[in-house]
């Protein structure tokens, strides 16, 4: 690999049909489904375990895998793979038990009808379980730091390792970094968040237990005919101690998920100031604003929310929470008006109920300069061609990196999508390796049958 005039040795070379860059929930559902579709893949990962922000991140619960309604699940294929391991060890309970209104959904119920609770250590284990039922090749400690391309057409990738530089050559390349690492190597073109660079607020997650559960519901359930005001009692509770200058900071809302185990997930610091979320020194200084705001955030939920007075902090995510990065200027890109009409496209690849959930930048009273939480009543697609990066031919992305404008991304960027993605363009991979074609030629009902085939719930073929 060149690095500006000096060629450095390459210490290890690989060769597989698919190679997959990242391990989240995209990367683990890509690399798994393309090897379910026969071909030899590598899953190249920079942390030592499966999950990404899912994980490492701790973020959790699986958002919503059902319709707006809450009454069709509409994701379905990979996910209901994973998820039934998960539930069988007692790691996750199945979205259709999860019916909003409760510490599962954080006491929310438009669009949180259907989440999936799930402990990230049995993610972590189920995920690597599923690499070796189907073959993956998984690494680990693997950081991509560039490719060699010729007119689009990767021919190999370079990843940093304590040991130097490793080369993996693959016939087809899925991104799944999250940041579209792969695709700036390439040279595809991406976007920065908004129109003057500024992306949704990133957070760090924490975990707590020591809940008492009991004397919580019986706080937010004093009307429980009110099931969809549920959460209010909590919104009250902020937004009293913002009135009367208590509120410590972080996120104004009590954003607290019940989680298996008697665990809970807390989401509620967040990184106001602008920053550039691929760079270390940025993020390095966000996960210390994060963390330095966890123990007054756990101090005034002991303090005030009925149910939380004897919470302990089990830990902090090792990494900052990125909700929004850069995103794939892709052969066609996902619209606000396309997740608010519905849109259904002939390449469709999934269909998501997800609510646009836009995090923005906090004003000085606590209250979300650009925030927006919109449940639709319309299920819409993701088109195939939103992991395709213009003028590339050999490569996909999946996960939060897709091609979508910011609020459309805001709905899509949750899990359930991200392994709905990461299915297609794994079974594209495998598809497009098998019949001698590049990515973008692969025809498209060929593809959506072979989904359908393997369990995703798509309509129309
Ligand atoms: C604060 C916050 C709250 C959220 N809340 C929810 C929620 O409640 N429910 C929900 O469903 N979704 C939620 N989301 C969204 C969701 O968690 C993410 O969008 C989703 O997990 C992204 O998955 P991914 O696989 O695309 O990317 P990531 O999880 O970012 O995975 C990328 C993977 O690639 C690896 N990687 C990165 N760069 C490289 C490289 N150069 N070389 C090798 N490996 C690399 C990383 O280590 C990581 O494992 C939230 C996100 C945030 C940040």
């Amino acid at each position: 690999m060149k690095l500006g005039s000096i060629q450095l040795p390459i210490i290890k070379h690989y060769s597989c049909d698919v190679l997959v860059a990242g391990g989240g929930v995209a990367g683990i559902s890509a690399a798994c489904s393309a090897a379910r579709n026969g071909a030899s893949v590598i899953l190249a990962e920079r942390d030592g375990c499966l999950g990404g922000t899912a994980s490492v991140g701790l973020v959790g619960p699986f958002m919503s895998a059902f319709d707006p309604q809450g009454k069709r699940q509409v994701i379905r294929g990979f996910m209901d793979e994973l998820v039934a391991r998960m539930v069988e060890k007692g790691g996750a309970i199945h979205p259709r038990d999860c019916h909003g209104g409760d510490g599962y959904s954080a006491f929310r119920v438009k669009g949180h009808i259907g989440v999936t609770p799930f402990d990230p250590e049995c993610l972590k284990e189920t995920a690597e379980e599923l690499c070796e039922h189907y073959h993956v090749k998984l690494i680990y400690h693997m950081l991509l730091v560039s490719c060699e391309s010729d007119n689009g057409r990767v021919s190999k990738a370079f990843f940093a390792t304590k040991n130097g530089i490793y080369e993996i050559c693959a016939k087809a390349y899925i991104d799944c970094t999250g940041d579209a690492d792969l695709a700036v190597a390439a040279g595809a073109e991406t976007v920065y968040g908004d129109e003057n660079g500024r992306t949704q607020v990133a957070s760090i997650f924490f975990m707590i237990d020591g809940v008492n559960r009991g004397r919580l519901e019986a706080f937010v359930g004093r009307h429980p005919e009110e099931t969809e005001k549920r959460q209010r009692y909590l919104e009250d509770v902020v937004e009293k101690a913002i009135a009367d200058g208590t509120f410590p900071c972080g996120r104004s809302r009590v954003s607290a998920f019940e989680s298996v185990n008697g665990i809970w997930r807390v989401n509620m610091t967040q990184y106001d100031e602008p920053a550039d979320l691929v760079d270390p020194e940025d993020v390095t200084a966000a996960e210390i604003a994060c963390r330095k705001q966890i123990q007054p955030l756990m101090t005034f939920l002991k303090e005030h929310v009925p149910g939380f007075e004897h919470i302990r902090l089990l830990c902090s995510a090792n990494a900052l929470g990125i909700r929004e990065s850069r995103r794939i200027v892709g052969e066609y890109t996902l619209t606000i008006e396309d997740m608010a009409g519905g849109a259904r496209f002939e390449d469709a690849i999934c269909t998501v109920g997800s609510a646009v959930d836009f995090h923005g930048t906090a004003k000085p009273d606590g209250s979300y300069d650009g925030a927006y939480y919109i449940s639709g009543d319309a299920c819409a697609e993701i088109p195939f061609r939103c992991l395709l990066p213009r003028k590339t031919v050999n490569l996909a992305v999946a996960g939060r990196c897709l091609s979508a404008d910011q609020l459309a991304h805001s709905a899509v960027r949750v899990m359930p999508p991200c392994i709905a993605m990461g299915q297609a363009a794994g079974t594209a991979a495998a598809m497009s390796v098998r019949n001698g074609q590049d990515l973008r030629q692969l025809d498209s009902q060929a593809l959506r049958a072979q989904l359908i085939a393997d369990g995703v719930a798509l309509e129309g073929v």
